[in-house]
């Protein structure tokens, strides 16, 4: 995976100071993924550490040993890109490796996962270690995170340690408890419901254009009746999706209204 670029804050290059100790100061940052950590109530900023870009709140709680697998943490915005992650993970049984079943960079044979973070890190791709982390210890910036198991194709956060936050780790306890268990089966269900929602979306997908496919084909057929032509375009024009009415961008040839709700690129536009 190329390395990012230096963002614009000093100590240079990002993924470069992720060996580095955490700082103890923080200045304002990035809106943190969690609700409930910007400075306030209608701020899009978050404080952050400024040797890691790693949210003040978000690290208190991974120094308490605190992860968690429950989406609803996470702004709006946030959850389908957590669904997206997770359903591209094997996620087993808590002890066993979650192996990463999503790309992998065919020149450099690393796992990635594209998630634009301007402020974070100049690079569109990280490692699903890195974003695993992000989604159950915490948006803890660039902070480094190693394995316990050595695998690195393994995303399950109970073997992914964030390095230099002072992560207090207790094993046992993960594996014995009833609420992370809950959460975890609530996410299961939650990514199952997300793939078959995304298979459905696909299949529509692929309606439209069986269908944009068998009008060209009549109107384009000089053999095609005037009658058959007229009422053909008439329909469409009726509903609004004829050719002409149609803009250059729509990839389907059918409008659909502009969600402008999902913005992942521009994270501080929450409210
Ligand atoms: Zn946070
Ligand atoms: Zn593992």
């Amino acid at each position: 995976m190329a390395e990012a670029q230096p963002n614009k804050r000093r100590g240079g290059h990002a993924y470069g100071r992720r060996h580095m100790q955490m700082s103890n100061t923080a200045e304002e940052g990035e809106l943190c993924i969690y609700s409930g950590h910007s400075l306030g109530r209608f701020s899009s900023h978050s404080m952050r550490f400024d040797s890691h870009q790693a949210c003040v709140r978000c690290v208190s709680s991974a120094r308490e040993g605190m992860l968690s697998f429950d989406i609803d943490r996470l702004l709006k915005k946030y959850r389908s890109k957590a669904l997206k992650f997770w359903s591209q993970v094997d996620i087993g049984q808590p002890d066993e490796c979650w192996n990463w079943e999503g790309v992998v960079n065919p020149r450099t044979k690393q796992p990635q996962f594209a998630w634009r973070r301007p402020g974070i890190s100049t690079s569109t791709q990280h490692h699903p270690q890195r974003v695993a982390m992000w989604f159950t210890w915490g948006d803890l910036g660039f902070t480094g995170v190693k394995t316990t198991c050595g695998n690195k194709y393994c995303c399950n956060p109970f073997h992914l340690i964030p390095q230099h936050v002072g992560v207090f780790v207790d094993q046992d306890s993960y594996m014995e408890s009833f609420e992370l268990a809950c959460q975890l089966h609530t996410l299961k269900q939650q990514v199952a419901e997300y793939v078959i929602e995304e298979a459905i979306k696909e299949e529509q997908k692929r309606d439209e254009t069986a269908e944009i496919e068998a009008r060209a084909a009549l109107l384009m057929n000089p053999d095609t009746l005037f009658g058959d032509r007229f009422e053909a375009v008439m329909t469409d024009m009726l509903a609004g999706k004829h050719i002409s009415q149609t803009e250059p961008e729509d990839p389907g040839l059918f409008r659909a209204p502009t969600d402008n709700e999902e913005n992942d690129e521009n994270p501080t536009n929450e409210f």
